[in-house]
């Protein structure tokens, strides 16, 4: 069969739809709500009418039923103008809402699903504590049963969504027994539940990022997901599945610098003429051109996997690591383009510039998919 490298027209429409969202809506409050730190709870309800909240999860719990390459599209689109709210989106989907959909039981899913695939309301996945990074399996955090219930005490660090008004859970990875890990939903707003005030950050400063603390958190047994024991297992496959969209992230952050460089070549002059003519810049375009296209390439072939139900591991973390840093180019030649003007806050690329970083360290770190990657390789 002869390889087929064009989208569908339906993965076309929904690029169409995501960009013309993104043009529209996002563009003209993105600087704003970065300046003030603020969460984009008005974008997030718009999100919620265009189906794009829960894309990935089935119409019967109120999903939009759609594959993994029109996520990985819609999450790109987002990022090409602001990553805030493509995080927002991302962490809510793939983080937060995710787990309930693979491992909850029918009773789980029918509770949580409805209301979180809608995007009426967000879910978070608190994964990470102050002494469990990249060591994620270090989880300091502990679940005894008691009486029926799940009684928790410890602290997660850094979580995505955990602390809007309208969040209603998380789940987290726990301490069970010996050696024993098991991922429990905690709904917001249970008595010893603590939630930090909002962290200031570098970039995604209109996303929400906080610290959780449980002290003899009670929650019902019945909130356990999936088999007791289980929760590392889970925790990786979350993570692959995550990989897929901050590179697309990587991807879509990328392609934005791109443009913004392009244009701000076109109409910036110096020596009598637009820099796009001088031979160094428009090599700097083209490879920033060049690599994007074969990152993209990196994550649809992930996401495609993915979506025929096959091994997507090891490409994920491919897509991942390559797209990071493929930001990380691309953000900083972008900037150099636009010279000192890049350096200012009125210029958007100094904002993409900023947002840039943490697609090097979140849902595992450069080092972090190298070590993931060599353990695909057998080594
Ligand atoms: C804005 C933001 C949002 C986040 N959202 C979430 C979320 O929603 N849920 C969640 O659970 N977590 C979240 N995280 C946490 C994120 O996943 C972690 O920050 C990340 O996994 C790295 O862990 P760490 O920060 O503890 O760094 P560390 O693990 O302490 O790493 C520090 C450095 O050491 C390196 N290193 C560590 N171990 C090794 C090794 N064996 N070999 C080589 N190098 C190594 C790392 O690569 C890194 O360079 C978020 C983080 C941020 C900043």
């Amino acid at each position: 069969m002869t390889p087929d490298y064009d989208l569908s027209e339906e993965h076309e429409l929904i690029r169409r739809t995501v960009r013309d969202f993104a043009v529209e809506r996002v563009v003209p409050v993105a600087e704003e709500l970065d300046r003030e730190h603020r969460f984009p709870y008005e974008l997030v309800g718009e999100l919620a009418e265009l189906g794009l909240m829960g894309m990935t999860i089935p119409e019967e719990y109120g999903g939009a039923g759609t594959d993994t390459l029109s996520y990985a599209i819609a999450v790109e689109e987002l990022t090409r103008v602001d990553s805030s709210v493509a995080i927002t989106v991302a962490a809510h989907h793939s983080l937060g809402t995710l787990p309930i959909f693979l491992f909850g039981n029918e009773e789980q899913k029918r509770e949580w699903l409805p209301q979180l695939a809608s995007g009426e309301k967000l879910a978070a996945f608190g994964l990470t504590e102050p002494d469990a990074g990249s060591d994620a399996g270090a989880t300091r955090t502990r679940a005894e049963l008691r009486d029926g219930e799940w009684v928790i005490n410890g602290s997660k660090m850094f979580i995505t969504n955990a602390g809007t008004d309208i969040t209603a859970c998380v789940t987290i990875t726990a301490v069970t027994g010996e050696d024993e890990i098991s991922n429990i939903i905690v709904p917001n707003g249970v008595q010893g539940y603590e939630i930090a005030p909002q962290m200031r950050k570098l970039g995604w400063r209109a996303s929400d990022t906080r610290e959780l603390s449980f002290r003899d958190v009670r929650v019902p047994e019945a909130n356990l997901l999936g088999p007791r024991g289980k929760g590392f297992q889970q925790f990786l496959e979350i993570l692959d599945g995550g990989r897929i969209s901050v590179a697309a992230m990587g991807v879509g952050l990328a392609q934005g610098a791109y443009d913004l460089a392009l244009q701000y070549a076109k109409d910036r002059r110096q020596f009598g003429r637009p820099i796009a003519e001088f031979q160094a810049v428009q090599f700097t375009l083209a490879d920033m051109a060049t690599e994007i296209e074969a990152g993209r390439s990196m994550v649809y072939k992930a996401a495609w996997l993915k979506d025929q139900g096959r091994a997507f591991g090891k490409e994920a973390a491919m897509a991942k690591l390559y797209t990071g840093e493929l930001s990380n180019r691309a953000a900083n030649a972008a900037l150099q383009i636009h010279g000192g003007y890049g350096f200012m806050d009125e210029f958007p690329i100094s904002r993409l510039y900023r947002d840039q970083k943490i697609l090097e360290i979140g849902e595992g770190t450069n080092e972090v998919q190298r070590m993931v990657i060599a353990k695909h390789l057998g080594l």
